[in-house]
Protein backbone atom coordinates (compact mmCIF):
# COMPACT_ATOMS: atom_id res chain seq x y z
CA UNK A 1 0.00 0.00 0.00
CA UNK A 2 3.04 2.19 1.08
CA UNK A 3 4.89 3.13 -2.54
CA UNK A 4 5.24 6.16 -2.08
CA UNK A 5 7.08 8.33 0.88
CA UNK A 6 7.02 12.05 1.41
CA UNK A 7 10.26 13.16 2.54
CA UNK A 8 10.49 16.10 5.01
CA UNK A 9 13.54 18.63 5.33
CA UNK A 10 14.39 21.48 7.99
CA UNK A 11 14.18 25.17 5.97
CA UNK A 12 14.70 26.98 8.71
CA UNK A 13 16.53 29.75 7.60
CA UNK A 14 17.08 28.76 3.79
CA UNK A 15 15.62 31.30 1.80
CA UNK A 16 15.24 31.93 -1.85
CA UNK A 17 18.51 30.90 -4.05
CA UNK A 18 19.47 28.80 -1.80
CA UNK A 19 16.39 26.98 -0.76
CA UNK A 20 16.40 26.05 -4.38
CA UNK A 21 19.86 24.84 -4.12
CA UNK A 22 19.34 23.01 -1.07
CA UNK A 23 16.35 21.15 -2.27
CA UNK A 24 18.31 20.55 -5.51
CA UNK A 25 21.33 18.87 -3.89
CA UNK A 26 18.89 17.09 -1.54
CA UNK A 27 17.09 15.37 -4.61
CA UNK A 28 20.33 14.26 -6.01
CA UNK A 29 21.45 12.83 -2.82
CA UNK A 30 18.26 10.88 -2.73
CA UNK A 31 18.85 9.61 -5.96
CA UNK A 32 22.17 8.97 -5.29
CA UNK A 33 21.13 6.96 -2.26
CA UNK A 34 18.66 4.87 -3.77
CA UNK A 35 20.33 4.21 -6.64
CA UNK A 36 22.35 1.25 -4.08
CA UNK A 37 18.92 -0.44 -3.37
CA UNK A 38 16.38 -2.44 -5.46
CA UNK A 39 13.66 -1.34 -7.16
CA UNK A 40 12.88 1.12 -9.42
CA UNK A 41 11.91 4.87 -8.15
CA UNK A 42 10.68 8.17 -9.30
CA UNK A 43 11.55 11.23 -7.36
CA UNK A 44 9.92 14.44 -7.62
CA UNK A 45 9.90 17.76 -5.94
CA UNK A 46 7.42 20.34 -6.79
CA UNK A 47 5.58 22.95 -4.50
CA UNK A 48 8.27 22.64 -1.73
CA UNK A 49 7.62 18.88 -1.80
CA UNK A 50 9.91 16.31 -2.52
CA UNK A 51 8.16 12.66 -3.01
CA UNK A 52 9.87 9.33 -3.76
CA UNK A 53 7.66 6.49 -5.50
CA UNK A 54 8.91 3.09 -6.39
CA UNK A 55 7.39 1.16 -8.52
CA UNK A 56 7.54 -2.55 -9.07
CA UNK A 57 8.89 -4.94 -6.24
CA UNK A 58 11.14 -2.88 -3.30
CA UNK A 59 11.80 -3.61 0.35
CA UNK A 60 10.52 -0.99 2.94
CA UNK A 61 12.74 -1.39 5.41
CA UNK A 62 16.07 -0.94 2.78
CA UNK A 63 14.65 2.16 1.21
CA UNK A 64 13.64 3.60 4.72
CA UNK A 65 17.63 2.67 5.81
CA UNK A 66 18.80 4.23 2.37
CA UNK A 67 17.07 7.54 3.40
CA UNK A 68 17.86 7.38 7.05
CA UNK A 69 21.28 8.09 5.32
CA UNK A 70 20.61 11.48 3.88
CA UNK A 71 21.87 14.36 5.11
CA UNK A 72 19.40 17.32 5.01
CA UNK A 73 16.19 14.62 5.33
CA UNK A 74 14.38 15.91 8.77
CA UNK A 75 11.37 13.35 8.24
CA UNK A 76 10.13 9.98 5.87
CA UNK A 77 6.40 9.48 5.45
CA UNK A 78 5.23 6.70 3.89
CA UNK A 79 1.97 7.85 2.01
CA UNK A 80 -0.73 6.01 0.65
CA UNK A 81 -2.08 7.69 -2.83
CA UNK A 82 -5.34 7.17 -4.12
CA UNK A 83 -7.36 8.81 -7.12
CA UNK A 84 -9.25 11.85 -6.85
CA UNK A 85 -12.82 10.90 -7.17
CA UNK A 86 -14.96 13.27 -4.57
CA UNK A 87 -15.61 13.35 -0.82
CA UNK A 88 -17.16 9.95 -0.65
CA UNK A 89 -14.15 7.65 -2.02
CA UNK A 90 -11.97 9.81 -0.13
CA UNK A 91 -13.63 8.96 3.15
CA UNK A 92 -13.49 5.09 2.27
CA UNK A 93 -10.22 5.90 1.19
CA UNK A 94 -8.97 7.11 4.40
CA UNK A 95 -10.72 4.72 6.54
CA UNK A 96 -8.75 1.68 4.49
CA UNK A 97 -5.89 3.66 5.31
CA UNK A 98 -6.47 3.27 8.95
CA UNK A 99 -7.51 -0.14 8.66
CA UNK A 100 -3.83 -1.20 6.91
CA UNK A 101 -2.26 1.36 9.25
CA UNK A 102 -2.98 0.36 12.77
CA UNK A 103 -4.29 -2.53 14.18
CA UNK A 104 -6.79 -1.00 17.06
CA UNK A 105 -8.54 1.94 16.36
CA UNK A 106 -9.28 3.56 20.03
CA UNK A 107 -6.97 6.44 19.38
CA UNK A 108 -7.43 10.26 19.36
CA UNK A 109 -7.40 11.38 15.78
CA UNK A 110 -7.33 14.99 13.55
CA UNK A 111 -7.68 15.41 10.23
CA UNK A 112 -5.21 17.67 8.52
CA UNK A 113 -6.09 18.83 5.00
CA UNK A 114 -3.68 20.35 2.52
CA UNK A 115 -5.38 22.05 -0.96
CA UNK A 116 -2.28 21.72 -3.25
CA UNK A 117 -4.83 21.77 -6.26
CA UNK A 118 -6.01 24.87 -5.95
CA UNK A 119 -9.09 24.43 -8.42
CA UNK A 120 -10.36 21.54 -5.81
CA UNK A 121 -14.24 22.90 -4.80
CA UNK A 122 -14.08 22.10 -1.51
CA UNK A 123 -12.56 24.25 1.31
CA UNK A 124 -10.03 22.36 3.77
CA UNK A 125 -11.69 22.90 6.70
CA UNK A 126 -14.42 21.46 5.09
CA UNK A 127 -12.70 18.20 3.94
CA UNK A 128 -11.26 17.54 7.15
CA UNK A 129 -14.72 17.59 9.20
CA UNK A 130 -16.35 15.62 6.64
CA UNK A 131 -13.86 12.97 6.79
CA UNK A 132 -13.37 13.46 10.68
CA UNK A 133 -17.46 12.68 10.55
CA UNK A 134 -16.41 9.48 8.45
CA UNK A 135 -13.57 8.00 10.63
CA UNK A 136 -16.24 8.64 13.86
CA UNK A 137 -18.67 6.46 12.24
CA UNK A 138 -16.01 3.78 11.09
CA UNK A 139 -14.49 3.44 14.27
CA UNK A 140 -16.97 4.48 16.86
CA UNK A 141 -13.73 4.46 19.68
CA UNK A 142 -11.63 7.10 18.07
CA UNK A 143 -12.22 10.30 18.86
CA UNK A 144 -11.08 14.01 17.44
CA UNK A 145 -8.73 16.18 19.66
CA UNK A 146 -7.30 19.25 17.86
CA UNK A 147 -5.06 20.41 20.09
CA UNK A 148 -2.55 16.84 21.16
CA UNK A 149 -4.33 14.20 18.93
CA UNK A 150 -2.33 10.78 18.95
CA UNK A 151 -2.63 10.36 15.35
CA UNK A 152 -2.43 13.20 12.58
CA UNK A 153 -3.90 12.28 9.80
CA UNK A 154 -2.82 14.45 6.80
CA UNK A 155 -4.95 14.46 3.19
CA UNK A 156 -2.79 16.40 0.58
CA UNK A 157 -5.00 16.54 -2.38
CA UNK A 158 -2.79 17.18 -5.81
CA UNK A 159 -3.93 15.48 -8.84
CA UNK A 160 -3.93 12.57 -6.88
CA UNK A 161 -4.73 12.44 -2.82
CA UNK A 162 -1.97 11.38 -0.38
CA UNK A 163 -2.42 10.29 2.48
CA UNK A 164 -0.04 9.47 5.47
CA UNK A 165 0.12 9.70 9.63
CA UNK A 166 3.73 8.20 10.07
CA UNK A 167 6.52 10.59 10.57
CA UNK A 168 10.10 8.00 10.76
CA UNK A 169 13.45 10.05 11.59
CA UNK A 170 15.58 11.56 9.15
CA UNK A 171 19.32 11.82 10.24
CA UNK A 172 18.68 15.89 9.55
CA UNK A 173 21.70 18.12 8.86
CA UNK A 174 22.12 19.41 5.20
CA UNK A 175 22.33 17.87 2.39
CA UNK A 176 26.30 17.22 1.01
CA UNK A 177 27.47 19.75 -1.12
CA UNK A 178 25.74 22.71 -0.03
CA UNK A 179 28.56 24.15 2.07
CA UNK A 180 31.12 23.87 0.27
CA UNK A 181 34.26 21.19 0.69
CA UNK A 182 37.06 19.95 2.91
CA UNK A 183 39.74 17.54 3.34
CA UNK A 184 39.43 15.18 5.74
CA UNK A 185 42.66 13.92 7.54
CA UNK A 186 41.64 9.72 7.79
CA UNK A 187 43.23 7.17 9.35
CA UNK A 188 42.31 3.94 10.55
CA UNK A 189 41.36 4.40 13.84
CA UNK A 190 37.82 5.05 15.41
CA UNK A 191 37.93 9.25 15.18
CA UNK A 192 38.89 10.41 12.58
CA UNK A 193 35.65 8.50 10.28
CA UNK A 194 33.41 9.79 13.08
CA UNK A 195 34.78 13.74 12.27
CA UNK A 196 34.19 13.35 8.50
CA UNK A 197 30.68 12.28 9.46
CA UNK A 198 29.82 14.84 11.32
CA UNK A 199 31.38 17.58 8.88
CA UNK A 200 29.51 16.37 5.97
CA UNK A 201 26.15 16.20 7.94
CA UNK A 202 26.50 20.23 7.99
CA UNK A 203 26.64 19.95 3.60
CA UNK A 204 30.44 19.88 4.05
CA UNK A 205 31.92 17.60 0.55
CA UNK A 206 34.90 15.53 1.60
CA UNK A 207 38.23 15.02 -0.16
CA UNK A 208 40.60 12.68 2.51
CA UNK A 209 44.17 12.44 2.93
CA UNK A 210 45.52 8.97 4.22
CA UNK A 211 49.65 8.70 5.10
CA UNK A 212 50.86 5.38 5.26
CA UNK A 213 54.88 4.32 5.94
CA UNK A 214 55.34 1.37 3.91
CA UNK A 215 57.31 -1.52 4.59
CA UNK A 216 56.54 -0.65 8.19
CA UNK A 217 52.78 -0.56 7.62
CA UNK A 218 51.13 -2.60 5.54
CA UNK A 219 48.75 -3.02 2.63
CA UNK A 220 45.92 -4.19 5.02
CA UNK A 221 46.51 -0.98 7.05
CA UNK A 222 45.95 0.74 3.83
CA UNK A 223 42.53 -1.41 3.09
CA UNK A 224 41.44 -1.00 6.38
CA UNK A 225 41.19 3.13 5.31
CA UNK A 226 39.97 2.26 2.37
CA UNK A 227 36.99 0.41 3.70
CA UNK A 228 36.18 3.27 6.41
CA UNK A 229 35.95 5.81 3.42
CA UNK A 230 33.87 3.56 1.56
CA UNK A 231 32.10 3.20 4.59
CA UNK A 232 31.21 7.40 5.41
CA UNK A 233 30.85 7.41 1.69
CA UNK A 234 27.48 6.08 1.96
CA UNK A 235 26.67 9.03 4.09
CA UNK A 236 28.93 11.79 2.26
CA UNK A 237 28.69 10.68 -1.61
CA UNK A 238 32.10 9.74 -3.46
CA UNK A 239 35.55 10.68 -1.74
CA UNK A 240 38.54 11.27 -3.77
CA UNK A 241 41.22 9.58 -1.30
CA UNK A 242 44.55 10.59 -1.40
CA UNK A 243 47.31 8.25 -0.40
CA UNK A 244 50.34 9.71 0.64
CA UNK A 245 53.52 7.48 1.24
CA UNK A 246 55.04 9.12 4.56
CA UNK A 247 58.21 6.65 5.46
CA UNK A 248 60.71 8.96 3.53
CA UNK A 249 59.60 11.64 6.00
CA UNK A 250 59.09 10.07 8.79
CA UNK A 251 62.83 8.31 8.63
CA UNK A 252 64.24 11.96 8.45
CA UNK A 253 62.30 13.40 10.88
CA UNK A 254 63.19 10.02 12.94
CA UNK A 255 67.09 10.74 12.19
CA UNK A 256 67.63 14.56 12.45
CA UNK A 257 64.92 15.67 15.56
CA UNK A 258 64.81 15.19 19.27
CA UNK A 259 62.62 11.66 19.57
CA UNK A 260 60.26 13.65 22.16
CA UNK A 261 59.15 15.76 19.57
CA UNK A 262 58.34 13.17 16.98
CA UNK A 263 54.71 13.14 16.67
CA UNK A 264 54.30 16.79 17.25
CA UNK A 265 56.82 17.07 13.83
CA UNK A 266 55.07 14.36 12.26
CA UNK A 267 51.63 15.76 12.67
CA UNK A 268 53.06 19.33 11.00
CA UNK A 269 54.02 17.80 8.35
CA UNK A 270 50.94 15.83 7.71
CA UNK A 271 49.09 19.12 7.69
CA UNK A 272 51.35 20.46 5.44
CA UNK A 273 50.89 17.78 2.58
CA UNK A 274 46.64 17.68 3.85
CA UNK A 275 47.00 21.96 3.23
CA UNK A 276 48.56 21.07 -0.09
CA UNK A 277 45.78 18.62 -1.51
CA UNK A 278 43.19 20.90 -0.24
CA UNK A 279 44.24 23.77 -2.02
CA UNK A 280 44.85 21.60 -4.97
CA UNK A 281 40.83 20.60 -4.72
CA UNK A 282 39.19 23.95 -3.59
CA UNK A 283 38.30 22.92 -0.56
CA UNK A 284 38.27 25.19 2.18
CA UNK A 285 39.17 23.79 5.26
CA UNK A 286 40.40 20.63 6.62
CA UNK A 287 39.20 18.10 9.45
CA UNK A 288 40.80 16.45 12.03
CA UNK A 289 39.45 13.64 14.95
CA UNK A 290 41.44 15.28 17.33
CA UNK A 291 40.08 15.76 20.83
CA UNK A 292 42.08 17.99 23.74
CA UNK A 293 43.60 15.76 26.07
CA UNK A 294 43.34 12.13 24.32
CA UNK A 295 47.10 11.82 23.75
CA UNK A 296 50.14 13.45 23.96
CA UNK A 297 49.79 15.35 20.99
CA UNK A 298 46.48 17.11 21.32
CA UNK A 299 47.09 18.24 24.84
CA UNK A 300 46.04 22.00 23.86
CA UNK A 301 49.57 23.06 23.47
CA UNK A 302 50.29 19.94 21.22
CA UNK A 303 47.09 21.51 19.11
CA UNK A 304 48.71 25.11 18.83
CA UNK A 305 51.91 23.86 17.99
CA UNK A 306 50.44 21.42 14.99
CA UNK A 307 48.03 23.84 13.99
CA UNK A 308 50.80 26.67 13.30
CA UNK A 309 51.52 25.40 10.03
CA UNK A 310 48.06 25.92 8.72
CA UNK A 311 46.71 28.71 6.61
CA UNK A 312 43.85 27.37 6.10
CA UNK A 313 41.24 26.83 9.22
CA UNK A 314 40.74 23.40 10.39
CA UNK A 315 37.98 21.72 11.50
CA UNK A 316 38.01 18.95 14.90
CA UNK A 317 34.26 18.41 15.27
CA UNK A 318 35.26 16.15 18.29
CA UNK A 319 37.09 18.78 20.11
CA UNK A 320 35.00 18.65 23.38
CA UNK A 321 34.28 14.75 22.99
CA UNK A 322 34.80 11.57 26.13
CA UNK A 323 35.85 8.95 23.78
CA UNK A 324 32.71 6.87 24.64
CA UNK A 325 30.70 9.95 23.11
CA UNK A 326 32.72 9.02 19.70
CA UNK A 327 32.74 5.29 20.05
CA UNK A 328 29.19 5.69 20.07
CA UNK A 329 28.47 7.03 17.04
CA UNK A 330 30.84 5.33 15.29
CA UNK A 331 28.78 2.38 16.38
CA UNK A 332 25.87 3.93 15.12
CA UNK A 333 27.31 5.02 11.73
CA UNK A 334 29.09 1.69 11.39
CA UNK A 335 32.21 2.27 11.22
CA UNK A 336 33.38 0.92 14.70
CA UNK A 337 34.01 -3.31 14.20
CA UNK A 338 36.66 -1.79 10.70
CA UNK A 339 38.54 0.69 13.85
CA UNK A 340 39.19 -2.08 16.13
CA UNK A 341 40.68 -3.89 13.49
CA UNK A 342 44.51 -4.46 14.77
CA UNK A 343 46.52 -3.10 12.16
CA UNK A 344 49.73 -0.68 12.68
CA UNK A 345 49.14 2.83 11.86
CA UNK A 346 52.13 5.05 10.97
CA UNK A 347 51.18 7.02 13.98
CA UNK A 348 52.52 4.42 16.12
CA UNK A 349 55.31 3.21 14.66
CA UNK A 350 57.99 5.79 15.38
CA UNK A 351 56.72 7.10 18.28
CA UNK A 352 58.66 8.21 21.78
CA UNK A 353 57.95 6.80 25.15
CA UNK A 354 57.93 9.83 26.43
CA UNK A 355 56.57 12.71 23.81
CA UNK A 356 56.28 16.81 25.10
CA UNK A 357 53.20 17.16 26.27
CA UNK A 358 54.13 21.21 26.17
CA UNK A 359 55.94 21.48 23.16
CA UNK A 360 56.74 24.83 22.93
CA UNK A 361 56.43 26.16 19.02
CA UNK A 362 60.46 28.11 19.14
CA UNK A 363 61.65 25.06 19.87
CA UNK A 364 59.68 22.60 17.80
CA UNK A 365 60.71 25.23 14.57
CA UNK A 366 64.34 24.81 15.92
CA UNK A 367 64.06 21.36 15.38
CA UNK A 368 62.66 21.42 12.36
CA UNK A 369 65.29 23.66 10.94
CA UNK A 370 67.88 20.54 11.17
CA UNK A 371 65.17 19.10 8.39
CA UNK A 372 66.00 21.90 6.04
CA UNK A 373 68.33 21.03 2.92
CA UNK A 374 66.87 17.28 2.56
CA UNK A 375 63.31 17.67 3.54
CA UNK A 376 62.62 19.54 0.31
CA UNK A 377 63.38 17.13 -1.84
CA UNK A 378 61.36 14.44 0.62
CA UNK A 379 58.17 16.38 0.56
CA UNK A 380 58.15 16.96 -2.94
CA UNK A 381 58.12 13.33 -3.47
CA UNK A 382 55.61 12.52 -1.21
CA UNK A 383 53.50 15.13 -3.18
CA UNK A 384 54.22 13.74 -6.79
CA UNK A 385 54.02 9.90 -5.54
CA UNK A 386 50.27 10.62 -4.34
CA UNK A 387 48.20 7.59 -5.39
CA UNK A 388 44.25 8.68 -5.65
CA UNK A 389 41.61 6.33 -4.91
CA UNK A 390 37.64 7.17 -6.10
CA UNK A 391 35.94 5.36 -3.34
CA UNK A 392 32.32 5.00 -3.47
CA UNK A 393 29.48 2.62 -1.43
P1 LIG B 1 42.02 8.47 15.01
O1 LIG B 1 41.17 7.63 15.88
O2 LIG B 1 41.24 9.30 14.06
O3 LIG B 1 43.13 7.70 14.37
P2 LIG B 1 43.71 9.17 17.17
O4 LIG B 1 42.96 9.23 18.43
O5 LIG B 1 44.46 7.92 16.86
O6 LIG B 1 42.70 9.52 15.98
P3 LIG B 1 46.09 10.69 16.50
O7 LIG B 1 46.80 9.48 16.04
O8 LIG B 1 46.78 11.67 17.38
O9 LIG B 1 44.70 10.41 17.20
O10 LIG B 1 45.62 11.49 15.23
C1 LIG B 1 44.90 12.66 15.35
C2 LIG B 1 44.27 12.98 14.00
O11 LIG B 1 45.29 13.14 13.03
C3 LIG B 1 43.41 11.85 13.48
O12 LIG B 1 42.09 11.91 13.98
C4 LIG B 1 43.46 12.11 12.00
O13 LIG B 1 42.57 13.14 11.62
C5 LIG B 1 44.89 12.60 11.81
N1 LIG B 1 45.78 11.46 11.47
C6 LIG B 1 46.56 10.73 12.32
N2 LIG B 1 47.24 9.78 11.65
C7 LIG B 1 46.89 9.89 10.36
C8 LIG B 1 47.24 9.19 9.15
N3 LIG B 1 48.08 8.13 9.17
N4 LIG B 1 46.70 9.58 8.00
C9 LIG B 1 45.82 10.61 7.97
N5 LIG B 1 45.45 11.31 9.05
C10 LIG B 1 45.96 10.96 10.24
MG1 LIG C 1 44.98 7.11 15.08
Amino acid sequence: MFNTFLIKYGEIGIKGKNRHLFEEALVRRIRGALHQTEGDFDVTWEQGRIYVSRSGAFDFDETIQALQKVFGIVGISPVMVTEEKGLDQLGTDVIAFLQESYPVHDQSFKIVTRRAKKDYPIPSMEVSSEIGGRVLDAFPDMHVDVHQPELEIHVEIRDQIYIYSETIKGPGGMPVGTNGSAMLLLSGGIDSPVAGYMIAKRGVKLDAVYFHAPPYTSERAKQKVVDLAKQISVYTGPIRLHVVNFTDIQLAIYDTCPHDELTIIMRRYMMRIAEHFAKENHDQGLVTGESIGQVASQTIQSLAATNAVCTMPVFRPLIAFDKQDIIDISLKIGTYETSILPYEDCCTIFVAKHPVTKPLLHIIERSEQKLEGKIEELYREAIDGVEIIEVRP
